[in-house]
C-alpha cells in the first residue's frame, strides 16, 4: 500500500485458498480469459480473479484451482502437511510469475516471499531470459529461514525445470530439492525483514543450514522492517477496546485493564501488574522457557498474566493447567481471536515475547503504540526496534522496553522480575518508558523507500 500511495504499480498474486471467498458485490471480477500453464506433461489451467484492496490502489489477483488450493488449511490438513505441497507451490510460482502475460502487462520487479514462492527466481533465470518479463529484476524475502519447503528431487521433472538447477549452489540442499534455497541462489537480490535478522542468518546459530548461502550472497541482503498498519493499531480510534485512549489521556488504559483481568477471571487490581503474552505457542518464541519458569514468578511476584495463543499442544495444556492453578492470579484463552488480542495489548502493563529467534516480530511494535512496555529477547527485530531503558541519576529514564541475551528459564524470570521492581519501585520511571514507547512510529513510510532504493538497485543489476 505505501508503495502503492507512492506511485508505483504495485500489484499482487497469490491462491484462492478454500478460506477466501470472491465477493463480487465488493468489487471482484475474473479476467475474461483463464490462465494456463504447463507442468507435469499437462496443461493446468486457473481461472483468476481480480479485485483491489479495501481503501488501496493495490490490485489483487486470485489464482483459482480448486484441485490445489481449494482446501481448508493453506499447508496443512488434519494429517499434517499435504502431500501435493510441492506440486501445489511450484504451480503457484510458476502461474504467479507467468500471468504478466495474460494481463498484457510487464513489472519491473517480481517480488516472492519465503519458501512456497522460492521457485520464482529461478523461473525467472530458468525459462525467462531471453523474454520481455526477463528484463523484470527478482527480490526474495525471507520472512522464517525454519521453514523452507524441502521436496523430493523428482519434482525437478513434474515442475519441468532443467536437471542441471539441481546443484549445491542451486536447488539441491542434500538429497533433497530446496525451494527457499533456489529462491536465494536466483533472486537478483534478497531482503528479510530486520536488519539483525539479516545479519543472524548468515551465522550457523541462526541460519538454519542456509547461512553459507547468505553468506555467500551477503552483498545482495538487505534487512528492512516491516511496519505496521498504524490506522488499525490506533489505541485512539481502536473500535475492539472498551474505552480509547492516548499518551495523553491513559485513563481509557486502566478501563481497558479492568475489562481485561475481567474477561481473563483475574482479580480485579489496578495495582498489580498485568503481563500480556499474544502468540503462536511454538518454540520459536521461547515460550517454554516461560512456562517452564512461571509457577516460580507466580508464586514470587506480585504479578498477574494473561496468555492468548494456540499451538502446540503440549504448551496449550501446560498454560490451562497453570491458569486453573493460579486462578485469580492467571488466565489463558486458547485459540485465535483477534478481538481479544486488541484488549490483550491495550490492557496490559507489560508484554512479554521471550523469542529464541523473531525475524521481525509485530508483536512488540503493537504493544508500544498500546503503551505496553515488552519484554523482549534480544534478537531479530527485536533488538531493532525495543530500546533496552535506562534510568539516569538526574533526568528522564530513557528507552521503550526490556531487553535480556539469553534464551533460558533463568533469563526470562529476571527480566520479568526486573520489570516487576520497575513497576513497584519506579513508577515515574515506568511512566516515562510507556510515554517514550507510545512516541514511536512504526509505519510503512522509511521501510517502503529502502524497498524502492532497493528495487532500483536489483533493476540495474539484472539489466546492466
Ligand atoms: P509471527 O508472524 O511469527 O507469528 P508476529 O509478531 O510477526 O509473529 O505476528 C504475529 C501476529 O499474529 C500479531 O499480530 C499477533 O497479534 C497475532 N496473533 C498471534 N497469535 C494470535 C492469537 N492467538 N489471537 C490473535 N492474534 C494472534
Amino acid at each position: 500500500m505505501a508503495l502503492a500511495e507512492m506511485g508505483h504499480d504495485v500489484r499482487v498474486v497469490c491462491p484462492l485458498y478454500g478460506s477466501i471467498k470472491p465477493d463480487i458485490k465488493a468489487g471482484w471480477r475474473t479476467l475474461e480469459k483463464p490462465h494456463c500453464v504447463h507442468l507435469g506433461g499437462r496443461e493446468l489451467w486457473c481461472r483468476v480473479w481480480e479485485t483491489k484492496l479495501a481503501g488501496s490502489k493495490v490490485t489483487y489477483y486470485f489464482l483459482e484451482h480448486d484441485g490445489f488450493f481449494g482446501r481448508k488449511g493453506v499447508y496443512s490438513g488434519h494429517d499434517g502437511d499435504y502431500h501435493d505441497n510441492g506440486q501445489r507451490f511450484t504451480y503457484l510460482s510458476r502461474a504467479g510469475l507467468s500471468l504478466p502475460y495474460l494481463l498484457d502487462w510487464m513489472p519491473d520487479i517480481v517480488h516472492s516471499h519465503d519458501w512456497p514462492t522460492g521457485l520464482v527466481p529461478v523461473y525467472q533465470n530458468a525459462h525467462e531470459m531471453d523474454s520481455d518479463l526477463g528484463k523484470a529484476a527478482t527480490v526474495h524475502t525471507v520472512h522464517n529461514l525454519q521453514h523452507q519447503g524441502h521436496f523430493n528431487p523428482s519434482l525437478m521433472g513434474w515442475a519441468n525445470l532443467p536437471g542441471d538447477l539441481f546443484r549445491d549452489d542451486g536447488l539441491a540442499h542434500g538429497n533433497a530439492l530446496n525451494m527457499m534455497k533456489g529462491g536465494l541462489y536466483h533472486a537478483t537480490k534478497i531482503t528479510t525483514v530486520s536488519p539483525t535478522y539479516a545479519h543472524e542468518i548468515q551465522t550457523p546459530e541462526y541460519g538454519c543450514g542456509l547461512d553459507p548461502v547468505l553468506r555467500h550472497r551477503a552483498a545482495d541482503l538487505l534487512g528492512v522492517l516491516n511496519g505496521i498498519d498504524e490506522a488499525e493499531w490506533n489505541p485512539a480510534k481502536d473500535k475492539f477496546i472498551p474505552a480509547t485512549f492516548t499518551a495523553k489521556k491513559l485513563k481509557g488504559k486502566a478501563r481497558c485493564k479492568t475489562a481485561l483481568q475481567a474477561a481473563f477471571d483475574l482479580t480485579e487490581d489496578d495495582e498489580k501488574p498485568v503481563y500480556g503474552v499474544v502468540s503462536r505457542l511454538w518454540s520459536q518464541k521461547g515460550l517454554d522457557l516461560l512456562a517452564e519458569i512461571l509457577p516460580g514468578i507466580l508464586r514470587d511476584m506480585q504479578v498477574q498474566f494473561v496468555i492468548l495463543g494456540s499451538g502446540d499442544p503440549h504448551l496449550e495444556n501446560r498454560f490451562k493447567e497453570l491458569s486453573f492453578e493460579f486462578r485469580g492470579q492467571m488466565g489463558s484463552f486458547i485459540g485465535y481471536n483477534n478481538v481479544l488480542s486488541h484488549l490483550v495489548y491495550a490492557g496490559s502493563d507489560f508484554f512479554a515475547m521471550p523469542s529464541r529467534f523473531e525475524p521481525c516480530g509485530l508483536s512488540q511494535l503493537y504493544s508500544m503504540k498500546y503503551g505496553t512496555v515488552p519484554i523482549v529477547r534480544s534478537t531479530g527485530g527485536l533488538v531493532d526496534t525495543v530500546e533496552d531503558f535506562h534510568i539516569p541519576e538526574k533526568g528522564d529514564a530513557t528507552g521503550t522496553g526490556l531487553r535480556f541475551s539469553s534464551a533460558t528459564p533463568d533469563a526470562v524470570y529476571r527480566a520479568v522480575g526486573r520489570a516487576c521492581a520497575l513497576w513497584y519501585d519506579q513508577p515515574e520511571a515506568f511512566s516515562q518508558i510507556q510515554q517514550n514507547a507510545m512516541a514511536k512510529t512504526f509505519d510503512w513510510d522509511a521501510s517502503a523507500k529502502a524497498y524502492e532504493r532497493l528495487y532500483k538497485e536489483a533493476v540495474k543489476a539484472r539489466r546492466g
